[in-house]
């Protein structure tokens, strides 16, 4: 060894020897950066607010479970993340049950109210309104899930008690946050989107003389405080049925935009349990939620298409990118196709992640040249409904956590108000969400009905796409992201990334975007995916730089057991373990 690499070797273990001695003496805080893979056994958590996260490392250490810490995360970030997530919204969740050695997938999505039908989203002109003017007001507010997911979780696999769960959200609502960065930018931007529109959010967001609250502002939400106390004391009952119902019905009458949601129709909601969609990859199983989300099939089919390449081999070259890509754009075509809310339109749920179909569908991938755009394909299916290609795009907003606990059973759940902010509406100190701006605003096109159009008590087609990802039966990674639908390529990538190329989550989080919704190619500005502008273009395909943020958390679980995680560095969330 010479002397120059006798020095690196002395100094990189001065740097884990001081590592290991923070370690030991704040054994339970070791926060992500995007140049730090953080280690830990036997719990971690990661989400998107350091606040968040850490209430739910105290449920874990003090030996909660993952879905008792899901309950802390998600009431935390609901105080400190409003912008994305919360009770006035909905979610998609993958739990793994480590003692019965069972995958369970629950939807609480937000529905349509049952007055709804394909109208809805039409003008008096009798066109489809912009999505802009559908999103400001109550008419866009579907009923919230989320509030029923987390109870759903807890009863069955929670082993805290519940109200303890939400004392640490109702403590820092009465005392007090301070807005972070992130927050204040994105008041500060939604601001000219008429975030100030109505008098609730306006007070709450804004200063008296209407300029955006800046950051590091502390913030009070006795409001949300004592919703949550109720909530507490009693369950989901007053949200769904009682006075928190009531105050629900009547902020969604808006003057403008004002909604039509009932007291019947909350009383109604219901969380549904579905089948997981599973795709064998390589050595795994990848497994996501089913509709109404669009996430698990469409990450599905992409990494089916792939199946046949050798990506590992190919490695993160302009090659392996040009077939991501294409494979991209024929599982968008499909997904705009066919998929919505199969409770609601037929759909060839299982053709679509066919192993035959997606060979036939990655034989039509040139690997010297890129296709325009793909034309969806014709899955195996016993139904024969025929749709209109919904070309409806949704907004950025929402939040992804990941959780393990020291019993095994882990989590991975999308959670969101859809766009930044929701529908402005807020009441009792929670905002609520924009949701059914997610169905197609066109009920039909070329004669024929879109599968994503409005219909009475009909969940919106979603993008979110937790993912649990086995080996041998094994969980070994959790994934997911916001991102609009965008969402779908995020974590196409990072799966990608992890299981072909072996990087740790960290680094996989971190790693620029390449991303493709079945049009032009968007390459994450400032990262090494816009050096693959050039050779994409010698291909023929049209690439956009632009920024991409998304907002992926990662754990994965070593054949040791030992948890590695990351934490997007796009974001402000942090990954927190023992
Ligand atoms: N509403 C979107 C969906 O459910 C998510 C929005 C976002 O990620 O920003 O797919």
């Amino acid at each position: 060894m010479d002397t120059m690499n006798r020095c690196v070797a002395l100094l990189f273990l001065a740097v884990v020897l001081l590592g290991a001695l923070l370690i030991a003496q704040d054994k339970d805080r070791r926060a992500a950066t995007p140049a730090a893979q953080v280690a830990a056994s036997p719990f971690m958590v990661a989400a998107a607010n350091p606040l968040a996260t850490e209430a739910g490392r105290a449920v874990l250490a003090d030996g909660g479970t993952a879905a008792d810490a899901a309950v802390a995360v998600q009431a935390m970030l609901n105080l400190v993340e409003p912008q994305s997530s919360g009770i006035g919204g909905g979610a998609f969740l993958l739990y793994w049950d480590a003692s019965e050695r069972r995958l369970i997938t629950l939807d609480g999505r937000e529905k349509a109210p049952m007055a709804a039908d394909e109208t809805y989203w039409l003008g008096p002109d009798g066109e489809p309104v912009s999505w802009w003017d559908a999103v400001v007001g109550g008419r866009s507010v579907g009923v919230p899930g989320t509030l029923k997911l987390l109870e759903t979780l807890h009863g069955r696999y929670g082993s805290q008690p519940w109200a303890d769960l939400l004392r640490p959200a109702i403590d820092t609502a009465d005392a007090g946050f301070e807005i972070s960065p992130r927050l204040a930018e994105s008041i500060a931007a939604a601001q000219e989107r008429q975030l100030d529109r109505f008098e609730t959010a306006r007070a709450y967001f804004f200063n008296p003389d209407g300029t955006p609250k800046a950051a590091g502002t502390v913030l009070k939400n006795p409001a949300f405080a004592n919703t949550l106390r109720l909530i507490a004391e009693q369950g989901s009952a007053p949200f769904y049925e009682g006075e928190i119902a009531a105050d629900i019905v009547s902020a969604v009458r808006t003057d403008i935009n004002p909604g039509i949601l009932t007291l019947e129709d909350l009383a109604a909601y219901e969380v549904v349990e579905r089948e997981p969609v599973c795709m064998p990859y390589r050595a795994f199983e990848v497994c996501g939620m089913g509709p109404p989300t669009s996430g698990g099939l469409t990450v599905g089919q992409i990494l089916g298409m792939l199946a046949t390449v050798d990506m590992s081999a190919l490695g993160p070259s302009a090659e392996a990118w040009h077939l991501y890509i294409e494979a991209a754009k024929l599982a968008y075509a499909d997904r705009a196709l066919y998929m919505a809310d199969s409770d609601y339109v037929a759909m060839p749920t299982k053709g679509l992640i066919d192993a035959g179909y997606l060979a036939e569908r990655a034989a039509l991938i040139d690997p010297d040249a890129a296709m325009d755009t793909a034309e969806a394909g014709s899955p195996p299916w016993d139904e024969a409904a025929l749709w209109a290609p919904d070309t409806q795009v949704e907004r950025p907003g929402t939040s992804h956590f990941v959780i393990v606990d020291s019993h095994g059973d882990m989590l991975s759940m999308t959670t969101t108000i859809e766009t930044g902010f929701g529908s402005r509406v807020m009441t009792r100190g929670f905002l609520l969400n924009n949701e059914l701006t997610d169905f197609a605003r066109a009920p039909g096109a070329d004669g024929q009905p879109v599968a994503n159009r409005v219909e009475g008590g009909k969940r919106p087609r979603s993008s979110m796409s937790p993912t649990i990802v086995f080996k041998d039966g094994e969980p070994v990674l959790l994934v997911g992201s916001p991102g609009g639908s965008r969402i779908i390529n995020y974590v196409a990538n990072a799966l990608v990334a992890m299981l072909d190329w072996g990087m740790d989550p960290q680094a996989a989080v971190a790693m620029g975007h390449v991303v493709n919704r079945n049009g032009a190619t968007d390459l994450e500005e400032g990262t090494e995916a816009a050096d693959l502008a050039e050779a994409l273009r010698a291909l023929g395909h049209e690439v956009n730089l632009r920024p991409l943020e998304s907002g992926l958390h990662a754990i994965q679980i070593l054949d040791d057991g030992t948890l590695t995680g990351g934490a997007d560095p796009r974001r402000e969330g942090v990954v927190l373990g023992r």
